[in-house]
């Protein structure tokens, strides 16, 4: 009788527990107050993205990566992650090459390969896309059947490779519906996260993906269509 008493409230307290963990997932979002997606480019790297997820967890945060399906091969498990801890993946090209340049057979293995990549990975096959550089011509809008994400807050990291800079780069200038453009490939980036993130969530910004934000301000995002931010 005791063991059965046991089991029961072993049970229950499983339950409890994931119920918890099931509302940690789907945290709550007010549409009402200030938001911001913050994006990483060009990784991911198996260096310097695990030390930004472990920044985006502690602080309750989401982003979005734009990855490279050549980086994507090397750091599966790091993809799997990013999905598990609630963030979006979008489609960033297989190599990096800019896609007003190349053929439409090649904007095909760029785009669709890099799609196939990540879906074998994770189950998911991202719904976003920036292309390399933010080029993008009428060919490619009319090609490409996702909305293209560019941004409104550029940080530069990848040219001061400043951890102050980049700080001040988003924290002077950060407005609600932001799209912060950075990268997770370097270390000044990931030291700049880990200021950045618990201040912009001290300031009462929630942390969103990309779909989240589109979602939470009600915009109806169109294939080919460009956004770089999503102000009220
Ligand atoms: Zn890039």
């Amino acid at each position: 009788m005791k063991k059965k008493i046991l089991i029961y409230s072993i049970m229950i307290m499983l339950i409890f527990i994931m119920n918890s963990l099931v509302f940690a997932f789907d945290r709550e979002i007010d549409p009402d107050q200030p938001m911001v997606a913050i994006t990483f480019d060009d990784g991911p790297s198996q260096y310097y993205t695990p030390i930004i997820l472990d920044v985006l967890k502690e602080n309750d945060a989401r982003a979005t990566f734009f990855v490279l399906g050549n980086e994507v091969k090397k750091n599966k498990e790091i993809l799997v992650r990013m999905i598990d801890e609630g963030n979006e993946i979008g489609n960033h090209s297989y190599n990096h090459k800019d896609l007003t340049s190349i053929s439409d057979y090649e904007l095909y293995q760029q785009i669709v390969g890099t799609d196939e990549f990540i879906e074998d990975i994770t189950g998911i096959k991202p719904t976003v896309i920036r292309p390399p550089y933010g080029f993008v011509n009428d060919r490619i809008s009319s090609r490409i059947y996702k909305p293209i994400i560019l941004w409104s807050l550029d940080t530069l990291d990848w040219q001061n490779r400043n951890t102050k800079k980049i700080c001040s780069n988003i924290l002077e200038n950060v407005k609600d519906g932001d799209i912060v453009l950075m990268h997770d490939i370097y270390g000044t980036t990931a030291d700049a996260v880990k200021i950045v993130v618990p201040e912009l969530v001290k300031r009462g910004y929630q942390l969103v993906t990309v779909s989240e934000l589109n979602q939470y301000r009600q915009a109806t995002m169109l294939p080919g269509h460009k956004y770089s931010n999503m102000y009220k």
